[in-house]
């Protein structure tokens, strides 16, 4: 054990101040806002004044701590934990396990609605819809209220679910939302407040709640309900990391919950913020000071301790040319020789292979696998990265692609689980009884409308005479949901299991692999209290790595991390290998709308290029592929660099090609080359 407050001494002045913010220990604590670059040490700084708080006496129980995944909060945990040990020894980690609030804005908020529900009128029993449940349950309510079939051209199921969250994330009427974001929907806005309102009626009537909601039905509990000062008043402490990317609804329930301000610590960066397609606005980090009278305490910190001076310079150039930014450039004292790279290959072939290359040759000397990722715009650039490290057996994990609990089977399982909890759940439903032979969409139709009217669903399902065909599968089902609302936790999930495994080898292809994922799934299961906990947390918060053939490796095992640059948010690595650098996929296709879309474009590249710490590598195919929309039919295109990096700072960048061509031999130029499909392999990866 070292002094009192020995672990303040690691800090700068800046973070020093941050940490020490406010009275010792003190409940009263004006609002501080720490607003910093990348890689300044922000999340540092608030693991250290949690830590602080704690060991100057602080009830850890009434700390609420919001991060962006629940990952993040579970470091951010361990890191408090390590650095109070320096002070408090053992004791750390029990003062550390009593943080029982760090969690994300909707974990935090499922929690609180479960415990208050009956005060606003809710049923605690609800379960929770994850996003593609809500876009089920959307295309359930428009099939009803007949808007498909009147018109082809009706928006999409997720269509119409993006613009319904923007409306209540954003706290915006429907005509603002269209207007700037959903332009060629500007003739349905009626149709859409119809369905709308329908829509949250379903929800009503089967108590469910969708990720939305948690927000919502929150803000509405600290707010109209006028449960804000009980709930304000469990915590003394709230302090939010990554508050640029919040919403109207985050900023409205963090300001109802302390409305004086005292002891709320935000910190963020504005030059980061990228989830402005989700209704996040970087205006709450911003006006986050003037809520308050007097204003919140600012902190700015300008020193980087993550990135060497020639990737911070690289870095700086590009978010420089930003319209708007508030945050000032970093220094660092890390020097390097070595300027990032900006690596010319042919396609998306070569561009694994580069990869590969260079991370297998790191690990020779001595960067592990873990200390490296690769970084893409979205979760199906890496397809053929993916085959590649497969064929070379290099073990990764995958974050922010296609999920273990998208799998359909998986979802089979849990829609009965959760079937077995809430059976006015009518996406569950639906799902379940689409699995019985001789049911089709008319029958589970009549029989979720029996359900719906019953006092006791289970029981009136249990009255209904057997559907002609369904026979002894339809029996089976009865008695296990039957059996189910009573079992034990996790012995219901085997259960389940029993009653599902016939009819994988039915319905779905790949029945052994999908046997064994069942398996893990009971695994994951086990780690879990209750039914209600395991269905709460798995669908607030999936586990993100998705299984290759070879299956997710062992945490004790070395592996690569493979992530979407949104779900890379935060963290960092020694080595950063960035994909396909071109216009096209940055900015996105999707994303090049409005100028407000570049911008936002322009930051993800910021957030990638600040997530390595001694080298990294910007990947330029000179052609990809992409998946045809339409008529158009998949193909290849001709990719220029991104606009982001113009000519004047490309001397920021080390240009060089791979493979290295022999002196005298051009380089092939774009349009020669063999073309490869290689999507046909990509699509089929996932089952
Ligand atoms: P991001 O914007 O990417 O979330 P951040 O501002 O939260 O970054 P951190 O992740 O907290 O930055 O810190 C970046 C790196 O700098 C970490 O490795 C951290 O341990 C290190 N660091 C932060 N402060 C200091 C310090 N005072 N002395 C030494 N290292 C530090
Ligand atoms: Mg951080």
């Amino acid at each position: 054990m070292q002094t009192a407050t020995a672990y303040l001494e690691t800090l700068n002045p800046e973070q020093r101040r941050a940490v020490e913010h406010g009275s010792a220990g003190g409940l009263a604590a004006p609002p501080l806002l720490v607003i910093a670059g990348a890689g300044s040490g922000k999340t540092n700084t608030l693991a250290h004044r949690v830590a602080h708080l704690i060991v100057q006496g602080a009830d850890p129980r009434r700390i609420l701590l919001m991060t962006f995944s629940r990952r993040a909060a579970s470091e951010m945990t361990k890191r408090v934990e390590r650095i109070a040990r320096k002070v408090l020894g053992d004791n750390a980690g029990i003062m550390t396990d009593a943080l029982t609030w760090a969690g994300t804005y909707h974990g935090i908020g499922a929690r609180l609605l479960r415990e208050y529900a009956e005060q606003i009128g809710l049923d605690p029993a609800f379960t929770i819809h994850d996003r593609e449940d809500s876009a089920d349950l959307m295309n359930l309510v428009r099939h009803e209220k007949g808007f498909s079939k009147t018109e082809s051209r009706f928006p999409t199921k997720g269509t119409c679910l993006s613009i319904y969250s923007r409306c209540v994330n954003g706290e915006m009427p429907i005509e603002q939302v269209i207007g700037t974001s959903y332009p060629w929907c500007a003739g349905w806005a009626a149709e859409l407040k119809e369905l709308f309102a329908a829509y949250v009626e379903a929800k009503q009537k089967q108590n469910v709640l969708d990720y939305d909601d948690l927000l919502l039905y929150w803000a509405q509990m600290v707010g109209d309900a006028g449960l804000a000062d009980d709930i304000g008043g469990r915590f003394d402490h709230v302090l939010v990391d990554e508050y640029q990317d919040t919403n109207r609804l985050q900023s409205s329930i963090l300001l109802a919950l302390k409305p004086g301000g005292l002891g709320l610590t935000v910190v963020g960066d504005d030059a980061q913020s990228i989830y402005a397609f989700r209704a996040a606005t970087v205006r709450n980090i911003l006006d986050f000071p003037d809520q308050f009278s007097p204003p919140a305490n600012i902190i700015t910190l300008d020193r980087n301790y993550r990135s060497t001076q020639t990737i911070l310079a690289a870095a700086n150039g590009v978010i420089g040319l930003a319209k708007e930014r508030f945050t000032k450039n970093l220094w660092t004292e890390r020097t390097s020789a070595a300027k990032p790279q900006l690596v010319t290959v042919r396609d998306e072939a070569d561009q694994a292979r580069f990869i590969v290359e260079r991370i297998l040759a790191n690990r020779e000397s001595g960067t592990l696998l873990k200390e490296q990722a690769v970084l893409f715009r979205t979760s199906s650039h890496s397809g053929p990265l993916e085959i590649e490290l497969t064929r070379r057996n290099i073990p990764f994990v995958k974050f922010g692609g296609l999920k273990f609990l998208d799998a359909a089977h998986i979802k089979d399982m849990l829609a009965l689980l959760r079937f077995a909890e809430n059976p006015r759940d009518r996406v569950a439903g639906f799902r379940l009884l689409h699995l019985l032979p001789g049911i089709g969409s008319a029958t589970a139709q009549r029989v979720l409308d029996r359900m719906a009217e019953a006092a006791d669903p289970i029981v009136a399902l249990a009255g209904i005479p057997t559907p002609p065909r369904a026979g002894d599968d339809w029996k089976g089902f009865v008695q296990t949901l039957g059996n189910l609302r009573y079992s034990e936790w996790p012995a219901d999930l085997e259960r389940a299991r029993l009653w599902y495994e016939p009819h994988l080898d039915r319905i779905r292809e790949d029945a052994e692999t999908r046997r064994a994922d069942l398996l893990q799934l009971e695994q994951i299961a086990s780690g879990y209290p209750s039914r209600e906990r395991f269905l709460t947390e798995l669908t607030l918060d999936p586990p993100d790595a998705t299984s290759d053939q070879a299956g997710v490796p062992l945490l004790d095992e070395d592996y690569l991390v493979l992530s979407t640059i949104h779900s890379a948010k935060g963290q960092e690595w020694k080595s950063v290998y960035l994909l396909n650098v071109v216009d096209g996929c940055m900015p996105f296709d999707l994303g090049t709308g409005t100028s407000a879309e570049i911008e936002e474009e322009r930051r993800l590249l910021y957030v990638a290029m600040t997530r390595a710490k001694d080298d990294l590598h910007l990947v330029v195919p000179q052609r990809f592929f992409v998946h045809g929309q339409h008529a158009q039919g998949d193909r290849h295109l001709y990719a220029s660099r991104t606009r982001f990096i113009p000519e004047r700072l490309l001397g920021l960048f080390e240009r060089t090609a791979w493979p290295v061509m022999p002196a005298g031999s051009t380089a092939r130029t774009a349009g020669q080359g063999p073309k490869v499909d290689i999507g046909a392999r990509m699509r089929g990866m996932w089952r």
